[in-house]
């Protein structure tokens, strides 16, 4: 549907004209009618589907032109939200000089914040906090009030902004249009919206990967230790002109920033332990482009919008699979194509990540790493273009030199560019990393944390290797917690036969052991590994296998005659 079927004001419309908007996504075309009829309302559906204007177009027109003020009150988890739909709607009301925008966030000085209160704001953006604070100075007034918003309530809830947000919904007069914006419904929130809503009409949205479906997406795998290098490179390889890298923690935000500035990146980053101001400045530079690498955590990035991030990385698997399609979601704006590339270290995340691909239902394919020569070819092609637009420019005192040169030394002009290009072309090719990036080996596998086995969620391995090999308990645990980084308490009883063993493992780590495991040696031996059907725990905790006997049986019968089980060797 166009915006101009939404029977919006003329001011409106010209405003989302200018900011280039022409046809409302779906959240919006349901919910601006409803919200114009002064229903209540609670709109369920994910990032990226245009809820800022959703809320605020019917937010903006239902302020009056009377100085009356407060009139609608926007709560947002984080300050960045805050200032980011603070100015979606300052857009919006270009138009319109009688709505006063205001954003009241933590970290700001709350000087400044009254000042603008005081000045006639009539239209609130704020954190729960931050607006609690200035009721209680009375620094904010809303007897007025006519609407109330909760943005990404959810998320205010895990931020634990509950109690704020229901004191200020005590506060607020009761005649008044109360809208609720949530990506899940827990309980919490329903407990909410019965308490604090009248007959609230309900707008879900089902485009659950819209986003993601625009997004080309990609892993690499790469060993553990060589992520860094491996970013680095992508970054050379690539050049993309505005990324984001997402990390799992604050501490690796800092490690990577710090190496890749030190590489000459311009590169920032951006978590909940950076003062508001910094966090601001770091905005700004990336928005601005004085700085196109911006390296996050999830909640310092969530719902963050910059248009024209053309690739998102993600440093560090996801711990989250919903996190993935925030992280991802960054590019891709607005219809606009991008990519995401995802590091892999080790095997146990690639399984994490082919569950990832089923719950988005998205393929994530395998990408090689580009060759150093490409990155190299890519270089020289960027320095002759440099030195063919310098041609533009005439020569004044570097002709003299060049004459000097070519009659003093004896050099020819070609040696002389060509040793010019030269050393230009080792000041870049020094950035790039000195390292093949060799094939992850088994052996380098996973640092899961390894669930402690239990005996309903254990089943068992078998390895080609049993007594004639000389093989040994001892043997096989070591193999074990070599091959997968798990710890030995992973694993349970092991049992050695003549001619093979078996191992009892965590049912759900079992297909990644067994694919560590496979193919490497045990005591000199290669050994293969499978795994033995699934069985089920009979009444007394014991175990029996579904429908056959002993292992060996079971065993001979899948046509592995001559193998026997340990139950029946001989003396
Ligand atoms: P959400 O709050 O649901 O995550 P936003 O309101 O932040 O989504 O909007 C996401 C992006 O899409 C913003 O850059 C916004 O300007 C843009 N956008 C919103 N509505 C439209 C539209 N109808 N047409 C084009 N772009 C839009
Ligand atoms: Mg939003």
């Amino acid at each position: 549907m166009k915006f101009n079927e939404l029977h919006l004001t003329e001011e409106i419309l010209r405003a989302v004209e200018d900011m280039g908007f022409t046809e409302a996504t779906e959240i919006q075309e349901k919910s601006i009618p409803l919200i114009h009829s002064g229903a209540d309302i609670i709109g369920k559906s994910n990032t990226g589907t245009g809820k800022t204007a959703a809320f605020g177009i019917p937010a903006i027109e239902s302020i009056s032109r009377e100085k009356n003020g407060v009139e609608v009150l926007i709560l947002c988890p984080t300050r960045e939200l805050a200032m980011q739909a603070c100015g979606e709607i300052k857009k919006f009301s270009r138009y319109m000089n009688w709505v006063k925008p205001c954003a009241v966030y933590g970290g700001a000085s709350m000087e400044r914040q009254i000042l603008d209160l005081k000045h006639g704001a009539n239209l609130v953006v704020g954190t729960p906090g931050r607006v609690m604070d200035h009721m209680r100075r009375r620094t904010i007034k809303l007897q007025n009030l006519k609407m109330i918003i909760l943005d990404e309530a959810d998320e205010m809830l895990n931020m634990g902004f509950r109690e704020d947000i229901e004191s200020i919904l005590n506060d607020i007069p009761e005649e008044r249009q109360t809208i609720l914006f949530s990506a899940t419904m827990p309980p919490a929130i329903l407990a909410i919206t019965n308490q604090y809503q009248k007959m609230p009409e309900l707008i879900k949205i089902d485009q659950k990967y819209r986003t993601v479906d625009t997004i080309e997406q990609y892993y690499f795998e790469v060993p553990s230790g060589m992520k860094t290098e491996t970013m680095q490179y992508l970054l050379m390889a690539y050049e993309p002109k505005a990324s984001m890298i997402f990390c799992n923690t604050k501490k690796m935000v800092d490690e990577l920033t710090e190496a890749l500035t030190a590489k000459g990146f311009k590169a920032a980053g951006l978590h909940g332990d950076m003062k508001q101001s910094q966090r601001s400045f770091v905005m700004d530079k990336f928005k601005s482009g004085k700085i196109n690498i911006l390296i996050a955590t999830d909640v310092a990035a969530r719902g963050i919008d910059v248009s024209g991030v053309d690739v998102v990385f993600n440093y560090d698997l996801p711990q989250d699979n919903e996190y993935y399609i925030h992280r991802i979601g960054r590019t891709g704006r607005a219809g606009k194509s991008g990519t995401a590339y995802t590091l892999i270290s080790n095997r146990k995340q690639v399984y994490d990540l082919r569950a990832l691909s089923k719950y988005i239902k998205t393929e994530i394919r395998e990408k090689e790493l580009p060759e150093r020569s490409e990155i190299v070819n890519a270089m020289m092609l960027k320095v002759v273009s440099k030195i063919t637009a310098a041609f533009e420019q005439p020569l004044r005192e570097e002709a003299e030199i060049i004459l000097s040169i070519l009659s003093k030394e004896g050099y020819s002009a070609e040696e002389i560019a060509g040793i010019l290009i030269n050393l230009r072309l080792n000041k870049e090719l020094k950035n790039i990393p000195e390292f093949e990036i060799p094939k992850v080996s088994k052996k380098e596998k996973v640092k899961s944390q390894g669930a402690k086995l239990t005996k309903d969620k254990a089943v068992k391995i078998e390895i080609s290797s049993g007594k004639l090999s000389r093989i040994a308990p001892n043997f096989i645990l070591g193999a074990l917690v070599e091959a997968t980084g798990m710890p030995g308490r992973s694993f349970g009883k092991i049992e050695i036969f003549e001619r093979y063993s078996t191992v009892e493992v965590p049912d759900t780590d079992a297909e990644f052991i067994v694919d560590a495991l496979n193919n490497t040696k045990i005591n000199g031996k290669k050994v293969s590994v499978k795994l033995c059907e699934r069985k089920t725990p009979d009444k007394n905790g014991s175990y029996r296998h579904g429908g056959s006997g002993g292992n060996g049986r079971r065993n001979e019968r899948s046509g592995r005659k001559g193998r026997q089980g340990g139950h029946r060797r001989r003396k």
